[in-house]
């Protein structure tokens, strides 16, 4: 519930997909406004007779046209939260603007037919929140211009003390209540299908899939800011003997603890997921290799010191092997992988339970 209130407790990976996805929506909606506005002028020309009017409107909507243009097409910088949100400030403020300053030109001049439209524009900025699957305090937020755009229109140009500004707030308030609706029960549902389409069930660690697109992009990002990096790779110790010795029951909960020991121990910056059946990768961003052998060394005693119960009221232990590896100058993810995993078949070679670093 609290998710859909406000988002900041969630993973930087799901926010950083979310602010993809709201820079991919802006640019449509801009590109429909820009569109709107420039083909608008037609019926400006046909519908108001005052031909300066006119004139002014025109040059007005090109210039928001530019405006929502400008939106659609610059400034655009994938998984950054921060722009998606300033964007869709923009996003909300220019109709708000354009519509306050064709009230200014609109004064005098225009059949009130033409003023019916162009009083639509707060009701539309509020009605777009819809698409952007908006936790709750951020809809309320952006749909502040519109209410404040509606008050300040109504007070200069019309009377606050009126049945129609009653009328104006009452459906400004309805379409804001079911745009935000709409818009949280989207963001219900993708954090749902995200979960499902990330996580591993059991252990609730990223799945392979995940992890690997999230080891890629930190790869790139470690790269481009010539930063440290280590992984490091476990294997559960005969973790076969425990299924068989103790049933696949207590072989899950072996993995649920050994997935707790992991998340106890990592940093919050830190990337770890299920690898493959009783395999885990932890991704250590700004870390050297005495810190990373020293933090697998951590987990490797606290995972000797863990302990499960099985069906018959006995105590499971459990151990598991560790491979340590440092990113090397432009090395591939495949590349580091690889010597990870030649680093913990080491670790089994050299009789389990212990760290091993890659040449
Ligand atoms: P080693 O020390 O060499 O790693 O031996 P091992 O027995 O751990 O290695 P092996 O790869 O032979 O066995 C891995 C086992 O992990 C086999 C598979 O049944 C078990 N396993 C994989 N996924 C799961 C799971 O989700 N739950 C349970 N209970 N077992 C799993
Ligand atoms: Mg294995
Ligand atoms: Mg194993």
């Amino acid at each position: 519930m609290l998710d859909l209130i406000d988002n900041r407790h969630r993973t930087a990976d799901f926010l950083g997909t979310r602010a993809s996805f709201i820079q991919d929506r802006i640019r449509v909606l801009a590109l429909v406004f820009a569109g709107i506005l420039l083909v608008w002028i037609g019926v400006d020309y046909f519908s108001i007779p005052d031909r300066a009017t006119v004139a002014w409107l025109a040059a007005l909507r090109v210039l928001f046209a530019a405006l929502y243009l400008g939106l659609a097409f610059l400034g655009d910088k994938p998984h950054d939260l921060p722009r998606a949100r300033l964007k869709l400030f923009v996003l909300v403020t220019l109709p708000c603007l354009f519509y306050i300053a064709s009230r200014f030109v609109l004064e005098d001049g225009a059949p009130p037919s033409a003023l019916m439209v162009y009083a639509f524009f707060p009701f539309v900025t509020v009605a777009q929140l819809g698409v952007f699957s908006l936790p709750l305090l951020e809809g309320l937020a952006l749909a502040a211009p519109a209410f404040m755009t509606l008050f300040v229109v109504e007070a200069v140009f019309g009377d606050l003390v009126s049945l129609t500004f009653l009328g104006n707030v009452t459906l400004l308030v309805l379409l804001t209540c079911l745009a935000l609706w709409a818009s949280m029960s989207e963001l219900q549902m993708l954090l749902r299908l995200y979960r499902q389409a990330t996580r591993d069930p059991l252990t609730g660690l990223f799945n392979r899939g995940a992890l690997m697109e999230r080891t890629r992009v930190e790869l790139d990002h470690t790269k481009r800011n010539g930063h440290k990096l280590c992984v490091l790779l476990f294997d559960l110790d005969k973790f076969k003997r425990i299924n068989d010795a103790h049933g696949h029951l207590t072989g899950d909960e072996v993995l649920k603890t050994f997935a707790q020991v992991l998340e106890q121990a990592l940093r919050k910056s830190d990337l770890v997921g299920r690898y493959g059946g009783e395999e885990f990768l932890a991704l250590l961003p700004r870390t050297d290799t005495v810190d990373a052998e020293r933090l697998a060394e951590q987990i490797r005693t606290a995972c000797a010191d863990a302990e499960v119960t099985n069906p018959d009221g006995d105590k499971v232990r459990f151990t598991t092997s560790v491979g340590v590896a440092r990113l090397k100058p432009g090395e591939t993810v495949e590349a580091l992988l690889r010597r990870v995993d030649e680093s913990l078949y080491q670790a089994k070679e050299a009789g389990r339970d212990c760290v091993i670093l890659a040449a």
